[in-house]
């Protein structure tokens, strides 16, 4: 299968060239150019199905053409070796709950997907001095560090703002070890964002090695998210309640809406999405007037859905070929301020004793304003709750416990290179760290 950019201005890539490279050439999104759809019995059957068989057919659909199939079923079965629920919150309301991965978050579905399949191509490819390259603020670090830890012929460096990411964020990357190299950069994120970007275009380092991104717009890192809306639906298909759902997406680059688009157009019976967002509303106000009006984003306690122009909206502009009428018979949206979400937190506590994070409490306050009678509704759960440990306690008004898994990160020893803003000084760091 071929890949064609968003921007229709570079040539269509191969599946390999399109996971090596990220990013088209004229900046466009990658898009498989042509979506495959399930028969009809593979949705009847669905009930029956483990995550671990759905995720295989779904996977094969995308990428069949392009990997042996054994060695692709080996990348599923390893990158979603972790537990997705459905749980029931209240009547007609579900949770999909997606942090049960070692950074309990989740990214890690799309971070170790990717990580296998890169591996892959660039072992087939003998690329050698092979570097993924991540800024992060936070969350996106952790979840490609541990995505990406061990993995055999890729060298991972997160570049992160020193004492600007909380303290469980940086033990999930800078205690590693083996491939992963934190770089502690004396600066802002957006010091870190602008040395990946001048790496990528000198052409001494190109020259020498291999340079990746590994964030979300890449194609394998985006696509396999397709695979848990299936999963949902399965879990409702196996107690009769697949008619009519809907589902209700915490969104930031709106890489997980756009992947569950996907699984729609594959035949998916899911009728319908909420967008959430918080006060970043971008994509709620393209809803409401038809005008996408990127703004510098501004800091909310859901702070993984600070973005202020979301990457991956060209992706579902071009699913739907620009039709702002036909986005919106799929999609519906919502916006929420921090004091509201600390609300849903404190309320949906009280009521019923399951414990949201600021992400999914978005979620969840959107389909309870969204959803309609005859609909079954699921929400997406995208953090564990323990990782925004004070602002929760803040709003449920007691102490809550940690997972031990999480913990443990905070127990091990911190190895970072303390660097300034200066790219030559990073550039020497990644000839000579190996
Ligand atoms: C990244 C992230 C989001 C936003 O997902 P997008 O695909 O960027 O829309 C939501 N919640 C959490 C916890 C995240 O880490």
């Amino acid at each position: 299968m071929k890949y064609y950019s968003t921007r229709h201005m570079a040539p269509n890539a191969s599946l390999q060239e399109a996971v090596i490279k990220g990013l088209a050439p004229d900046r466009g999104l990658y898009m498989p150019e042509k979506i495959n759809r399930l028969p009809a019995e593979f949705f009847n059957e669905i009930g029956n199905l483990s995550l671990t068989d759905i995720a295989k057919i779904v996977a094969e659909k995308f990428f069949g053409d392009d990997m042996d199939k054994e060695k692709l079923n080996a990348i599923v079965s390893e990158a979603l070796n972790f537990d997705i629920p459905l749980k029931k919150v209240e009547e007609e309301i579900y949770v999909l709950e997606l942090f049960h991965g070692p950074t309990f978050a989740f990214k890690d579905v799309g971070a170790r997907f990717m990580s296998r399949m890169l591996s892959h191509f660039v072992q087939e490819q003998h690329h050698e001095n092979v570097k993924v390259l991540v800024a992060t603020s936070g969350d996106t670090g952790s979840a490609v560090a541990n995505g990406f830890l061990g993995v055999e012929g890729i060298q991972v460096f997160v570049l992160y703002p020193s004492g600007k990411v909380s303290e469980i964020q940086e033990a999930q990357f800078t205690t590693l070890g083996q491939n992963i190299v934190a770089l502690e950069i004396a600066g802002t994120f957006d010091d870190c964002q602008a040395l990946v970007k001048s790496a990528f275009v000198d052409e001494e380092l190109n020259k020498k090695m291999y340079l990746t991104s590994a964030n979300s717009i890449n194609i394998a890192r985006f696509l396999p998210q397709s695979i848990y809306y299936f999963y949902a639906y399965a879990q409702l298909a196996k107690q009769q309640l697949e008619d009519n759902v809907v589902v209700a997406v915490p969104s930031g680059n709106l890489g997980n809406l756009a992947a569950g688009l996907f699984a729609k157009k594959m035949g998916l019976p899911i009728k319908r999405f909420i967008a959430a967002n918080n006060r970043n509303d971008v994509f709620f106000q393209y809803l409401s007037t038809g005008n996408y009006e990127p703004r510098t984003s501004i800091q909310t306690i859901a702070n993984a859905m600070d973005v202020g122009a979301p990457s991956n909206f060209e992706r579902i502009l071009d699913l739907y070929n620009q039709s702002h009428e036909a986005i919106k018979q799929d999609i519906s949206g919502n916006t929420y301020s921090d004091a509201e979400i600390k609300n849903t937190i404190r309320t949906v506590y009280e009521k019923t004793g399951y414990l949201l994070d600021p992400h999914g409490a978005c979620a969840y306050q959107a389909l309870k304003d969204g959803k309609k009678p005859d609909e079954t509704g699921v929400f997406l759960a995208t953090a564990h709750p323990a990782k925004f440990k004070e602002t929760v306690e803040e709003c449920i008004g007691s102490a809550i416990e940690i997972p031990d898994r999480l913990s443990a990160f905070m127990r091990r020893k911190k190895q970072s290179h303390l660097l300034s803003n200066d790219f030559n000084l990073f550039k020497k760091t990644l000839f000579n760290v190996s």
